[in-house]
């Protein structure tokens, strides 16, 4: 990246890399899957397709506008693109993450909807639905993400992965992180023969949203 660009895209930059490299360093991605965008104004910074994060420094990065357009560096975009923009299209998303984390994945092989096994539905906006199966990197991906998002923060894309976004790349991999706890979580209650884990009602689900309105420390 050019000594020109704003500090506010260097910083995001350098944030993208730094949460690609941790969804690689925490098992959530092996090698080249997944992918991670950042929005900051109408810029969205988004990873190459097909570079191991830890290959990725201050000049690699790869910026396109709103339509998609390249408008920043010389590498070719995450095949994921159509995704990411629609996420920016239809939230005020500024941070999206893509992985294909194992327990999230194999949870997306086997049910529309995960089960509120836990409150940490609410972190996403509750129940997490699945996304229908289309090919990586079509418009048709992108459309049925965005039907499985609707009320949510994340989703499962079938037979695939995750999506999450937030207002921040930490609040976006946080939720990722959640996701796949929760599916891991359910999987896990799931394994014992002949038995069958109880489910939190939406109104369980409702009262706790309300609840963590006030979680954590105040201010
Ligand atoms: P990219 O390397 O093009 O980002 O693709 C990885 C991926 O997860 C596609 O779904
Ligand atoms: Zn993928």
């Amino acid at each position: 990246m050019s000594e020109q660009q704003p500090e506010s895209v260097v910083r995001a930059w350098r944030d993208v890399v730094a949460t690609a490299r941790r969804s690689a360093a925490d098992g959530l991605v092996v090698g080249t899957s997944g992918n991670v965008s950042a929005r900051v104004g109408d810029l969205v910074l988004v990873t190459p397709s097909g570079v191991p994060y830890d290959r990725l420094g201050p000049g690699d990065a790869v910026g396109v506008d709103l339509a998609g357009r390249p408008v920043l560096g010389e590498l070719k975009p995450t095949s994921e693109l159509p995704l990411h923009l629609a996420v920016y299209g239809e939230t005020g998303a500024a941070a999206v993450v893509h992985t294909h984390a194992v327990h999230a994945t194999a949870v997306s092989t086997l049910v529309t909807e995960v089960p509120l096994v836990h409150y940490a539905a609410a972190l996403l906006g509750g129940p997490v639905r699945t996304a229908a199966y289309a090919r990586y990197g079509t418009p048709e991906l992108a459309d049925a993400m965005l039907a499985a998002l609707r009320g949510r923060t994340g989703c499962l894309l079938a037979n695939h992965g995750t999506v999450t976004y937030g207002a921040t790349l930490d609040q976006a991999y946080e939720r990722t992180a959640q996701l796949e706890w929760l599916c891991r979580l359910w999987l896990t209650a799931s394994a014992l023969p002949g038995r069958t884990p109880s489910l939190l009602s939406e109104a369980q689900l409702a009262e706790v949203t309300e609840a963590l309105k006030g979680y954590g420390q105040p201010g």
